[in-house]
Formats: structure tokens, sequence, C-alpha cells
């Protein structure tokens, strides 16, 4: 019962390209343990959030869940995933909205044939936005930080028409500009 529910909510997130997506990011990432990488690319319309970190993160486990409280963990991360904003909170002027969402983590999806200890696995995730106002997205705030203590260090990458900005954001310091 619980697997048919996974499946489900990962139907509902529209969760296709997954294979393309994660060669694509694949040269920009770096798995380190309390550390999570995002990029916010804007244009003139939209933007894409584009977040990856190792899975143990969010989870403090990087196999395939092996009890019911593991489960649990997984499912309640996946709840979370359906709106990124309230991890990412963006400028409220900007009115976006959240459009598809691509996630890669076979852990997550429960794609994860193989339990190997020994190996590392990460969540990636693109999701686009729709914003009304793109000219306002001028902030954010990264609110995951004090949601889940496993990340300390969260390296934020801003690329619009007026440039390029990066910050490293940690719990007691959540906010950007640009
Ligand atoms: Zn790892």
């Amino acid at each position: 019962m619980k697997k048919i529910f996974l499946t489900l909510i990962v139907s509902i997130l529209g969760l296709t390209h997954v294979t393309s997506f994660a060669q694509q990011k694949s040269s920009l990432h770096a798995h380190v343990h309390g550390q999570a990488q995002l990029q916010l690319a804007i244009d003139e319309s939209q933007a894409v959030l584009s977040f990856s970190s190792p899975l143990d993160n969010f989870l403090g486990f990087e196999r395939a869940p092996k009890d019911e409280a593991e489960r649990e963990k997984v499912k309640q991360l996946l709840l979370q995933l359906q709106n990124p904003l309230l991890w990412i909170e963006l400028s409220a002027a900007a009115q976006c909205q959240v459009g598809q969402i691509e996630l890669d983590s076979p852990v997550i999806t429960g794609k994860q044939k193989t339990n190997d200890e020994k190996k590392h696995g990460d969540m990636r995730f693109d999701v686009e936005l729709q914003c009304k106002n793109p000219q306002h997205l001028r902030s954010l705030k990264a609110k995951l930080l004090q949601q889940y203590k496993g990340i300390d260090r969260l390296k934020v990458e801003v690329v619009h028409a007026g440039g390029q900005h990066t910050k490293t954001l940690q719990a007691d310091e959540i906010s950007m500009t640009w």
C-alpha cells in the first residue's frame, strides 16, 4: 500500500526527463555531507530553481529505506517537495508560482534497486517557476536551512540579465538579495 502511495505522488509531480536532468547537473555539483547547492536562473517571464544535496542532509541515510520509520521519512520528504517555495521563499512582489518539478533521486522515487551502504546518493530537483513580475525577483530566503539541521551550508548562485551573484547561506544567515 505504501509503495503505491509513493508512486502516486511521484506521478502527480510529473517527474519526467530524469536522465537528461541528471546528466546536465553532474558536472556542477559536489557530494559533500552538510552542503547543498541552489541555482536560480531568471529570464524574462520565468525562472528555474535547481537544487542538489546529499540525501544524508535530509534523511540521515542515502540508500533505500529499510524499515517503516525510514519509509515515513522518505514519504514526508516527498510531501515537502510538492511545494519547494516553502523551502526557498522568493520575493513576494515577483508573484511566482510553481510549475513543473523534476525530481532526480532513485531513493526517494523508489527506483533504487540495490542497497549498497557504501554508495552515496543525492537528491536533485528542478522547479519551473512562472512569475508575473520577474523583474521584482530580487531576493530569496533559504528557509530549509532552519528546517533541516543536516544542511550547514547552502551555496547559492543567481543568474539573471543583470549578472551573476553567489553567496553561501547558513542557518543564521538565510537571506540573499541581488
Ligand atoms: Zn553521501
